[in-house]
C-alpha cells in the first residue's frame, strides 16, 4: 500500500510498519520541532470530532514525510483521548475516525479500487472478497457489525446471500466497516498513558475537557426533569403547536422538533404519537423517519441544530428576550435556562 493510503487509514499495521522505517518515535511526536504540525493536526482529530463528529481530511499530496506526520496525529490523538478518559469523548472521536473512513472507502471503490477496500476490512477483521458481482463478507461479520442499524433494508432476509457470504452495494459495505473500526476503537481506547507522557500533554488537556464538559452540560436532558412544553423555546413551541393543530411541517422544522425532543429524552414512539396528528401522517413512513434521527435505524444519533441553523431555515419564531441573551445559542440551551429559572422561582417563592 502506497504511504498516502496508509496515511488515509492510520489504523493499520502497514502504517505503524511505515512510521518504524522513517525512525518516528514517541519522544519526538511530544517534543519534537518537526513534528509540531502532527500535534497541531492530533489535537485537530479530537476537538472536531467533538465539534462535528467527524475528521476533517488534509491533503496527502506532499512529501512522505507530511505522510508521516499525518500517521502520528492519529497516535497523538488516540493519546489525548486516553488522557481525557471519558466514555462520551472516546464515542464521539470512535464515531468521527470512522465517519472518515467510510467516506474514503467511497472514494476509493468509486476509483475502482477494490482491492485496496478489501486489505482495509480485512484489517479490520472482515474477510471480504471480490466477485463479478462485487464485493461480499461472510454473513457472520455482516451480522456482527450492523446489528446496530436497525432498518429493515439491513436485515440478513433482505439481502443477497450465497454460501455463507452476503453481497453488498459499495456504500453499504463501506458503512460496515465504518462500524467495524468504530467498535474498535471504542474497544482500544481509552489505553494506559506513562505518568511522564502524561506530564507532557498537560497543558493541552485542560481547554479540551471543557468544551467536553461544556457540550455534555448543554446537550444533557439530565437534571431537566420531565419534559415540560411550558419550557420549550418558541421555535418549539410553534413547531409542536402546528404539528398539533393539523399543519405540515416542513422538513427541517420536523428534524429540529424531532431531534430536540429526542436530546430531552423522548422515545421514538412517544414523538409519533406527537406526529399523529398532522395531516399527511403516514404511520411507516414517520416511524422510519423518527428511528433515522434517533439514530435506532442509523446508529447515528443527531442533535438538534442550533440557533444559528433554526435561522438559517426560517424557522426560528418568535425570539423571545430570553432568546436574545447572548448565552442562548441553542434551543436545548434555552431549555435548561428556563428549568434553571423555573426551579429558582419556586425556591424563592416557599422561602418567603
Ligand atoms: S432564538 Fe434560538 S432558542 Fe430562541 S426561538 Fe429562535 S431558535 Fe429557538
Amino acid at each position: 500500500m502506497d504511504s498516502a493510503t496508509l496515511a488515509t487509514f492510520p489504523f493499520l499495521s502497514g502504517a505503524v510498519s511505515m512510521a518504524e522505517r522513517l525512525g518516528a518515535d514517541l519522544d519526538s511526536l511530544l517534543d519534537g520541532v518537526a513534528y509540531e504540525d502532527a500535534r497541531a493536526r492530533g489535537k485537530q482529530r479530537v476537538v472536531e470530532a467533538l465539534r462535528r463528529s467527524d475528521v476533517p481530511d488534509v491533503s496527502l499530496a506532499g512529501s512522505e514525510f507530511d505522510r508521516l506526520l499525518e500517521i502520528m496525529s492519529y497516535t497523538y490523538a488516540r493519546m489525548i483521548v486516553s488522557l481525557i478518559d471519558d466514555r462520551f469523548l472516546t464515542k464521539r472521536y470512535a464515531l468521527a475516525e470512522s465517519v472518515r473512513l467510510d467516506r474514503n472507502l467511497g472514494h476509493i471503490l468509486k476509483g475502482g479500487d477494490e482491492d485496496t477496500v478489501i486489505s482495509v476490512a480485512r484489517e479490520l477483521n472482515v474477510s471480504a472478497v471480490s466477485t463479478k458481482k462485487g464485493l461480499m463478507m461472510p454473513f457472520t461479520d455482516f451480522l456482527r457489525f450492523s446489528s446496530r442499524i436497525k432498518s429493515t433494508e439491513w436485515k440478513l432476509v433482505n439481502t443477497e446471500v450465497f454460501n455463507g457470504y452476503v453481497y453488498l452495494p459499495g456504500p453499504s459495505f463501506c458503512r460496515v466497516l465504518q462500524n467495524a473500526l468504530q467498535d474498535r476503537l471504542e474497544e482500544e481506547l481509552p489505553f494506559d498513558v506513562p505518568s511522564e507522557i502524561a506530564d507532557m500533554l498537560n497543558a493541552i488537556i485542560p481547554p479540551i475537557s471543557e468544551e467536553l464538559e461544556e457540550m455534555k452540560n448543554r446537550y444533557s436532558a439530565e437534571g431537566m426533569g420531565e419534559v415540560t412544553a411550558d419550557l420549550f423555546p418558541p421555535c418549539m413551541r410553534t413547531l409542536l403547536a402546528n404539528t398539533q393543530n393539523g399543519m405540515n411541517l416542513s422538513h427541517s422544522g420536523r428534524f429540529a422538533l424531532t431531534s430536540f425532543l429526542h436530546n430531552l429524552g423522548m422515545n421514538s414512539e412517544e414523538i409519533l404519537l406527537l406526529f399523529a396528528q398532522s395531516p399527511d401522517f403516514d404511520e411507516s413512513k414517520s416511524l422510519y423517519q423518527i428511528r433515522h434521527i434517533t439514530g435506532e435505524s442509523s446508529g447515528t444519533e443527531y442533535t438538534s441544530p442550533e440557533c444559528a441553523t433554526m435561522k438559517t431555515h426560517g424557522i426560528c419564531y418568535e425570539p423571545d428576550r430570553l432568546c436574545a441573551s447572548e448565552k442562548i445559542n441553542h434551543p436545548l440551551v434555552y431549555y435548561r435556562a428556563k428549568t434553571y429559572m423555573q426551579k429558582r422561582d419556586a425556591k424563592a417563592e416557599t422561602s418567603e
